[in-house]
C-alpha cells in the first residue's frame, strides 16, 4: 500500500494522510495537485508533500480521486519554504498553501491535456484558458504574384474586401509575394471595426486569406525602448564591489545608502550579473505603488525577461505569471519585482533577492495567517536556492543595522547622492507657537504657505504629507462633546467628503453623516483633525491656480489609479501631490522642490514602541523626495515640539544617533532586537467570555514563562467588527529555544480552544509583530 501526505488548503493544524490507489501512483509525486474527498460531502485540492508506505495509525484513510493533469505544481524548495513558513509563523500548513497558490491552481480541475514533464510548473487548468488571437496571412494558392494580381482585380466587384486585402498587402510590404507570409493580428487588419468582419469572412472563405489562432500573453510587454546599462560613479563602484566581497562570507548584506544615491542602478549591475549566470533574480518592494515606476526602469534593461507580480492582477494574469516564473524557455522571467506575495512564485534557481525600502512595516502581512515577514522570509527563502539577500534602505530597521552591527549582515554605506545633490533643507514650523500667536491658516503655518508659494512660483512641485486618509478623522459636537462612533467597532468613523460618508477604517462600515447632533439636538456637529482629502481641499482654497492630485488608498483603490496619478505628477501635469505614506517610499520624482509634513506629532506620539523609529524613517523618506535632480530641496515638518529628540536627529540627519538611542530604549525596556516578540490575539463577540479566555491562556502561560508574559491587555482599538480583542504579548529572550517556546504555545493555545464553552472565541499567534 502506497500513501501520500497532503497540505490541504484549511486552517486545520498537520498534514492529512490518504492512500494512493493503484491506477494513480504513476501521478502522485511530491509537489502535485490531486483531488481528495474531506468531510462528509466535500472535495477539495491537495499538494502531496510526500509519498510512503507507512500506513497511519488510528484512523482508516479516504483515497485520492484523482490527479489533475498540471505537471508537478511545486517544487521541491517551494514545500520545504512552506514548511519554514507553518513553523516559524505558528500556522498551518494549509493557510500558507492558500496565501502560495493562485486561486486558478488551487482550483485545479482536469483538462485532458498530456503532462508536460519538460516545463515543471506549466499548469493547463480547467478554469486557466490561455488567451488567444487570430493572425491573418495570405492563402498559400494565391502566393504567386499573377494569381494575387488575378485575385486583385476579381475583387473590383467586392470593394471593401479589396481594401481589406490591400491593407494587408501594405502593412506587410512586398515581403508577401513570397513565403513565409508574414502573419498580422487581426485586429490591425480590422482596426476592431465590426463593418470589416463580413468582407473578412468572404476573404477568409474564398481561400484568399487564412486564419490562424495564437496564444498570447494577458500581460503588458516591455514595449519601452532598450537602454543600455548606465555605467556606475566612484562611489556606487566602492559599493558594489564591497558588496560582491561580502558576499563571499555573508548571506545578507544591508546596504544603507541615502535617498538618491543611486541604489537602484547598483541592483541593475548585480542583477544582470545574475541573469548572465542563467539564475533568476527576486526584487521585493513594499508597495504597489512602487512597482509601477521601477518596472518601467527596469523593462528598459532587461526587456520581456523582467515581470511583474503584485496583488492587482487576476487570476488567468496570476497564472501566465507562475508559468513564467517557472518556465526557462522563451517567455520565462529571469527577473520578478514584486510585493511579499511574489515569495511564492516557483523560482527554479534564484540567484538573489534584493528587498528594497526593507525597514518598511508593510512587508509584514497581517491578517489572515501566514503572517510572515517578507523580509526576513525572504533571506530564509535564499537560504534554500543558496542565494544571497540585499537589503536596500536609506534608513535601516533597528533589527536589519543591529543585525549588519553584530556581524551576522555585511554592511556597505553609501554616503553621497548621485551627482552630488544636496541633502534638503529642513525648517521646523511651531505650530503651537504659530496657533498661540494666531498665525496658522487653517492646517497650515505662514512658513508652509510661504515656502508652498515660493515654490510654485519657480515651477516646482510640491508634496505634502499627512498620514491619514479620508477629509476629517473624526466630527464632534461642539456643545456636548458627542462623537460619531462605528456601530461595530470601538472607534470614530472619519469623515469622507468626497464620498460624502463616515468611513469605519476598520470595518469599512458607512454612513450619512448627521446634520445635527443626535445627543442634544444641537448644531454643533464639527470636523476635528485632517486628513489627505482636507489637505487636497484647503491647498485649491489658498493656491487656486495649482493642480492638485491626492494619493492614497482611497484614490489608488481602482486599478491603474496609482499609476495614473504617479505618472501625471512625474510629467508635470499636478502640482502639488498631497498623500499618506504611499509617497513616501522611494519614488523618484525630478522637480519637487518641497516636502511638506503637516502634523509630524501624529507619528511622534503614536502608542507603539516603534513609533519614534517609524517616525525618523518616514519622515527623512519623504524628505529625499525633495530635490533629486537640480537644486537643492526644502522640507517643512509642522510640528507642536520642535525639541523632539527625533525632530533634532532629523535636522541634524543623524540616523546613527537615532538609532542609537532607540537601541538604548529597546534594551532597556526589553523590546526587538534583545527579546522576541509573540503576540497572542484572541477574539470573540462577547466581552466576558473573552477576558475569561483570555485571562485563563495568560495564566497557563505564566505558568510556564513567568513574567515573560504580558497582558491580557485591550488593544488601543478593542473591538472590531463586533469582535471584541485582547492581546497577549510574549518577551522570549534572544538564545532561548523559540522553536520550544512556540511549541509550548501552540499547545496552550490548542487546549484553550478545546475547553468547553471556549469554541467560538478565535486564537492566533503573531511572530515577530511589527
Ligand atoms: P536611490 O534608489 O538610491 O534612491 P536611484 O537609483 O533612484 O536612487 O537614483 C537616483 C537618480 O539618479 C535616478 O534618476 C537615477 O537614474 C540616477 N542615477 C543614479 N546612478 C546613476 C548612474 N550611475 N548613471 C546614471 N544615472 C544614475
Ligand atoms: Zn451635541
Ligand atoms: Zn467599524
Amino acid at each position: 500500500m502506497i500513501y501520500a501526505d497532503l497540505i490541504l488548503p484549511l486552517p486545520l493544524p498537520g498534514i492529512f494522510t490518504y492512500l494512493v490507489p493503484e491506477e494513480l501512483k504513476e501521478g502522485v509525486m511530491p509537489g502535485r495537485l490531486v483531488m481528495v474527498p474531506f468531510g462528509k460531502k466535500k472535495i477539495y485540492p491537495a499538494i502531496v508533500k510526500s509519498v510512503h508506505k507507512k500506513r497511519p495509525e488510528g484512523y482508516e484513510t479516504r483515497e485520492i480521486l484523482s490527479v489533475p493533469d498540471t505537471g508537478p505544481l511545486v517544487s521541491e524548495v517551494q514545500l520545504r519554504f512552506w514548511e519554514w513558513m507553518t513553523a516559524y509563523y505558528m500556522c498551518t500548513p494549509g493557510e500558507v498553501m492558500k496565501a502560495a497558490l493562485p486561486g486558478l491552481l488551487r482550483a485545479g480541475g482536469q483538462t485532458g491535456a498530456s503532462s508536460d514533464t519538460a516545463n515543471p510548473g506549466r499548469s493547463r487548468l480547467a478554469g486557466y484558458k490561455p488567451r488567444t488571437e487570430t493572425f491573418l496571412c495570405l492563402h498559400p494558392s494565391v502566393s504567386t504574384g499573377e494569381k494575387l494580381n488575378e485575385v486583385l482585380e476579381k475583387l473590383k466587384k467586392a470593394p471593401v474586401q479589396l481594401e481589406l486585402l490591400t491593407s494587408y498587402l501594405q502593412i506587410t510590404g512586398t515581403a508577401g509575394f513570397s513565403p513565409p507570409f508574414p502573419e498580422i493580428p487581426k485586429s490591425r487588419l480590422t482596426a476592431g471595426s465590426k463593418s470589416a468582419r463580413s468582407p473578412l469572412k468572404a476573404l477568409i472563405d474564398k481561400k484568399i486569406l487564412t486564419p490562424s489562432l495564437h496564444e498570447i500573453s494577458r500581460l503588458p510587454g516591455s514595449g519601452g525602448e532598450k537602454k543600455e546599462i548606465s555605467s556606475l560613479n566612484l562611489y556606487q563602484s566602492a559599493a558594489i564591489d564591497s558588496i560582491r566581497e561580502q558576499f563571499t562570507e555573508k548571506d545578507v548584506v544591508l546596504l544603507n545608502g541615502i535617498t538618491s544615491a543611486g541604489k537602484t542602478e547598483i541592483y541593475i549591475h548585480l542583477i544582470s550579473e545574475e541573469i548572465r549566470k542563467g539564475r533568476q533574480v527576486l526584487y521585493l518592494l513594499p508597495e504597489i505603488a512602487l512597482t509601477a515606476q521601477i518596472i518601467t526602469r527596469l523593462k528598459n534593461i532587461f526587456g520581456d525577461k523582467a515581470g511583474v507580480y503584485h496583488s492587482k492582477f487576476s487570476d488567468p494574469e496570476r497564472v501566465e505569471i507562475w508559468n513564467r516564473v517557472a518556465g526557462n524557455g522563451e517567455n520565462g522571467y529571469s527577473l520578478i519585482l514584486g510585493v511579499r506575495s511574489s515569495l511564492f512564485l516557483p523560482f527554479r534557481e534564484i540567484g538573489l533577492i534584493i528587498v528594497d525600502e526593507e525597514h518598511e512595516n508593510t512587508f509584514k502581512q497581517f491578517d489572515p495567517a501566514p503572517r510572515y515577514h517578507a523580509r526576513d522570509a525572504a533571506v530564509m527563502l535564499a537560504s534554500m536556492h543558496g542565494a544571497k539577500t540585499l537589503l536596500g534602505t536609506a534608513t535601516p530597521s533597528v533589527e536589519s543595522m543591529y543585525n549588519a552591527l553584530s556581524g551576522k549582515y555585511g554592511l556597505v554605506n553609501l554616503t553621497k547622492r548621485y551627482l552630488d545633490i544636496e541633502l534638503p533643507e529642513i525648517i521646523i514650523a511651531d505650530t503651537r507657537e504659530a496657533r498661540k500667536k494666531k498665525k496658522m491658516k487653517s492646517l497650515f503655518t505662514p512658513q508652509l504657505l510661504d515656502a508652498m508659494e515660493e515654490a510654485l512660483e519657480r515651477g516646482g512641485q510640491v508634496i505634502l504629507f499627512q498620514n491619514r486618509r479620508g477629509y476629517a478623522p473624526f466630527i464632534e459636537c461642539a456643545d456636548c462633546g458627542w462623537i460619531p462612533h462605528c456601530d461595530h467597532c470601538d472607534v470614530s468613523m472619519t469623515y469622507h467628503k468626497g464620498f460624502k460618508q463616515l468611513v469605519c477604517h476598520y470595518c469599512g462600515a458607512s454612513r450619512q453623516p448627521d446634520v445635527s447632533c443626535p445627543d442634544c439636538g444641537g448644531n454643533g456637529l464639527q470636523t476635528r483633525g485632517f486628513g489627505t482629502e482636507k489637505i487636497e481641499d484647503e491647498v485649491s482654497i489658498f493656491f487656486p491656480g495649482a493642480r492638485v492630485a491626492r494619493l492614497d488608498l482611497d484614490a489608488a483603490r481602482k486599478k491603474r489609479a496609482h499609476e495614473r496619478i504617479i505618472s501625471d505628477f512625474e510629467a508635470g501635469r499636478t502640482d502639488i501631490l498631497a498623500g499618506t505614506q504611499m509617497i513616501a517610499k522611494g519614488l523618484d520624482f525630478g522637480r519637487v522642490s518641497l516636502v511638506g509634513i503637516l502634523n509630524a506629532d501624529n507619528l511622534l506620539f503614536f502608542p507603539d514602541f516603534r513609533a519614534h523609529e517609524r517616525s525618523f524613517q518616514l519622515m527623512a523618506q519623504v524628505s529625499g523626495r525633495a530635490g533629486r535632480k537640480g537644486k537643492r530641496g526644502r522640507v517643512v515638518i509642522q510640528t507642536g515640539f520642535p525639541g523632539h529628540q527625533v525632530i533634532r536627529n532629523l535636522i541634524a540627519n543623524d540616523f546613527e544617533k537615532n538609532f542609537r538611542e532607540q537601541l538604548a530604549e529597546r534594551r532597556q525596556f526589553r523590546y526587538p532586537p534583545y527579546v522576541r516578540l509573540i503576540r497572542i490575539i484572541l477574539k470573540a463577540g462577547r466581552k466576558k467570555l473573552l477576558e475569561k479566555a483570555a485571562s485563563s491562556l495568560a495564566d497557563s502561560l505564566r505558568s510556564r514563562f513567568g513574567n515573560r508574559v504580558l497582558g491580557p491587555e485591550y488593544p488601543f482599538v478593542s473591538r472590531v467588527q463586533n469582535r471584541y480583542i485582547m492581546n497577549i504579548l510574549m518577551k522570549i529572550e534572544k538564545g532561548a529555544s523559540l522553536s520550544g517556546a512556540k511549541k509550548i504555545i501552540t499547545g496552550e493555545i490548542s487546549r484553550l480552544q478545546s475547553a468547553p464553552g471556549l469554541s467560538s472565541v478565535t486564537v492566533a499567534a503573531d511572530v515577530d509583530p511589527v
